[in-house]
């Protein structure tokens, strides 16, 4: 019986219940998505070797089964260690483990492994310790069958695909499923078109799909890889464009670009503005005239967002319409709210102040505070009216009467839903303008990956007069030298940010998955971090500097005491903060010109960079000061780039090559195809599916004209969707 490939997986042999739940996991639901389930990487068996065949001090790999598996205990060192005894048909080896009794739970006596290690003699024996280990089978009646397939692979220098597992359904398991449905490929006619195959030199499907679970050569799987990366990205940008041109078709507001406003607003800051930060303006400006505004901008720490943010909503307010800013926390908050007081005293506008805590309003050089009734009449009838506020802007209660400009302050510190949610909460059937702004350098690689909805202004220019940050490595020993430098600066009325080291995360959570255990080992992490805050706060207070006036900030304390100590500091009544990464976060402080980062190690170098710029904003030279508590090779290397660069776009660029874009991006971005995240490294191809994209759009914004090419992306899009 011939299966066809959109047929159910329970049709093929050997698929009962008990595997078909372990398939559900997977979203694995037809032939077709099993045949798109990719392997992760090929062992090699051709290089396998046999026991009888090995020799002292050599690196082996080996395919055997667990002959026997026990644990003890060394009674001097306390240590536990697990030693296995590991057969193939030409002989026994011995493994040793230390410390690593978890080990029992997967290495049970009878399942099949392929170990690799080196080779120790202890007395006549061979022994391997601590080897790197995979399981090929968990099954102990089929061993024969296994090491026949082997044995098979090895005689054809076959090349093994390694698939990700799931409780009960192993790699093998898996890849004889694919063996069994390998023909149904055929079946599917080749969705890219003919001309795009040919320009970019494309493996056709059929062979596509033979060649990524079966390769002859790590060669040919790349050829396969190619081919899927190039569709997974066109898709990918397919999408996005689509959605961007879809959102071109909407009712806005229409902004008159008022050349003379800006004129005034320029002449009465007390800086000239950046040429970036005018060519922003500029491009926000002219968006606001001819469609609905999607745009992100980009720009270094410190290199003046705000301002930007300031002149984009003189413009809105000017058109008569309201404007609303959204920013993470309440500090920052509130420093926008008294810079757009400051700054734009001279325009007749109300600014309000929304928080968790308070609202205010200010009207004219006059300022109070008002209930949420007052609020909600003003929202009813003040333009030109500016809201800024924390997530308490988001309240169902607050509803604009006409919202022209939606502004979010490090956009990616709100989910896409809240983001989304401020953009409805006004009675005008327009939908508004929106502004996200980040300090968060993003290649622009990666920029058109995953914001490539949205239109890109980039600050790549700091305001005139800024010293660059001096940064310098520090050892334990130097350390009290650093402190006695410290001292001084202070004595001359500076202050200073210690930074403490972070606990890892072992594992990025995603929040619907989180168990039980993660959530207590989330929260002994928070207690950890707040442990080496306090200890270092004291440290600090009692020993190094006992003088001097010293608070700490930590994720644990309530908004408000964060507020009241960050306040504090602004005012200048606190001379060193210690404080946990929250900090990192936007905020402005001009005397501030240490920074301190211990621990430098745990950091990557984006959050690095994000710390110094808390420091350096005004023209009085600042240092940032990195205390690694390891020198590893990579971590020499981050911190050399520190040292080198200021430049929060070159520092994000080595550090998406240095740890790559998984760890880069935070977390394991749900809904990113494996092989996208893979292929975020290559410029080129994005660059030119982003290319191919448009052209397709342009020539057929339905895509209609390839209607194999469409359905595929449906499904594409549908199955990114579900996972
Ligand atoms: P960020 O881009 O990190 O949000 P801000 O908007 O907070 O930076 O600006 C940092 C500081 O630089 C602020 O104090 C701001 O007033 C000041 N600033 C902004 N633009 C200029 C400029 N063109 N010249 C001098 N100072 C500027
Ligand atoms: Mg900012």
């Amino acid at each position: 019986m011939s299966l066809a490939i959109n047929d159910p997986i329970e049709k093929i042999k050997g698929i009962g219940p008990r595997y078909l739940r372990c398939f559900q996991r997977l979203s694995i639901k037809t032939i077709k998505d099993l045949l798109y389930y990719f392997p992760f990487r090929y062992e090699d068996f051709s290089q396998i070797k046999k026991i009888n065949e090995i020799s002292s001090e050599e690196k082996v790999s080996l395919v055997v089964t667990v002959k026997k598996i026990s644990l003890r205990r060394t009674f001097r060192k306390k240590m536990f260690i697990i030693e296995a005894d590991l057969e193939d048909e030409t002989g026994i080896i011995k493994a040793i483990w230390f410390n690593q009794v978890y080990l029992l739970k997967t290495i049970k006596k009878g399942i099949t492994l392929s170990v690799a290690g080196k080779v120790k003699k202890k007395g006549k024996k061979f022994i391997l310790s601590n080897p790197t280990f995979e399981i090929i089978s968990h099954f102990s009646n089929d061993q024969e069958k296994n090491q026949n397939e082997f044995l098979n692979f090895r005689h054809t220098g076959r090349l093994v695909p390694i698939y990700s597992e799931t409780e009960g359904l192993s790699s093998k398991a898996i890849r004889s499923f694919i063996l069994k449905v390998l023909d149904a490929r055929k079946q599917i006619r080749e969705y890219l078109p003919l001309f795009l195959i040919e320009k970019y030199n494309l493996l056709p499907i059929s062979e596509a799909l033979l060649k990524i679970h079966f390769p002859n050569s790590l060669q040919e799987a790349q050829r396969a890889k190619d081919r899927f990366v190039f569709e997974s990205l066109l898709f990918s940008q397919l999408y996005l464009l689509r959605i961007k041109l879809k959102n071109k078709l909407l009712k806005f507001p229409k902004i008159n670009f008022d050349i003379n406003l800006f004129k005034k607003f320029f002449s009465t800051l007390p800086f000239e503005l950046t040429k970036a930060q005018k060519r922003a303006l500029y491009e926000i400006a002219l968006d606001m005239t001819a469609k609905p505004m999607n745009r992100l901008l980009e720009g270094d720490v410190g290199s003046g967002k705000t301002i930007v943010a300031m002149g984009a909503s003189l413009l809105v307010l000017n058109s008569g319409y309201q404007v609303a800013l959204m920013a993470p926390t309440e500090v920052l908050a509130r420093q926008h709210y008294q810079k757009f007081k400051e700054f734009l005293k001279d325009f007749k506008i109300k600014i309000g102040l929304v928080t968790s805590s308070e609202k205010r309003i200010y009207d004219n050089g006059l300022e109070g505070k008002i209930s949420k009734k007052a609020l909600q009449k003003i929202l009813n009838y003040s333009f030109p009216l500016i809201l800024i506020g924390t997530h308490s802007l988001i309240q169902k209660d607050i509803k604009f009467s006409k919202l022209g400009l939606v502004i979010v302050d490090e956009q990616h510190r709100f989910g896409v839903e809240q983001r989304k949610k401020l953009l409805t909460q006004t009675k005008n059937p327009e939908i508004p303008h929106t502004l996200s702004m980040s300090a968060t350098p993003i290649p622009r690689s990666l920029a058109l990956v995953f914001y490539g909805d949205l239109d890109l202004s980039i600050i790549n220019e700091m305001p005139k007069g800024r010293k660059p940050i001096i940064t310098q490595v520090v050892t334990k020993k130097q350390i009290n030298k650093v402190y006695g430098f410290i001292r001084e600066e202070i004595k001359k009325g500076k202050q200073a940010f210690f930074i403490c080291p972070r606990i890892e995360e072992k594992e990025p959570l995603k929040i619907n998955e989180v168990k039980a255990k993660d959530l207590v080992s989330l929260a002994e992490k928070l207690k950890e971090e707040i442990k080496a805050v306090k200890k270092e706060y004291k440290k600090l207070k009692e020993e190094i500097f006992p003088d001097l006036k010293i608070e700490m900030l930590h994720g644990k304390m309530k908004p408000q005491e964060k507020d009241e100590i960050m306040k504090k500091f602004l005012n200048k009544e606190i001379d060193i903060l210690v404080s946990t990464s929250v900090i990192e976060v936007g905020i402005d402080v001009k005397n501030a010109s240490i920074m301190v980062i211990e621990g430098a190690n745990h950091f990557g170098l984006a959050q690095l960079h994000q710390f110094r710029g808390r420091v350096g904003r005004s023209d009085y030279q600042s240092y940032c000061f990195l205390i690694p508590d390891n020198f590893s090779p990579s971590t020499i290397e981050r911190l050399k780039a520190m040292i080198k660069y200021n430049d929060g776009f070159k520092l994000a660029e080595i550090d998406l090559h240095l740890r790559g874009p998984g760890e880069f991006l935070g977390t394991r971005q749900s809904g990113i195809p494996d092989l996208i995240m893979r292929a975020l490294l290559n410029k080129e191809i994005i660059e030119k599916t982003h290319l191919l994209a448009e052209n397709l759009l342009k020539e057929d914004p339905t895509l209609k004209k390839w209607p194999l090419l469409l359905q595929a992306f449906q499904e594409f899009i549908q199955k990114q969707k579900r996972s």
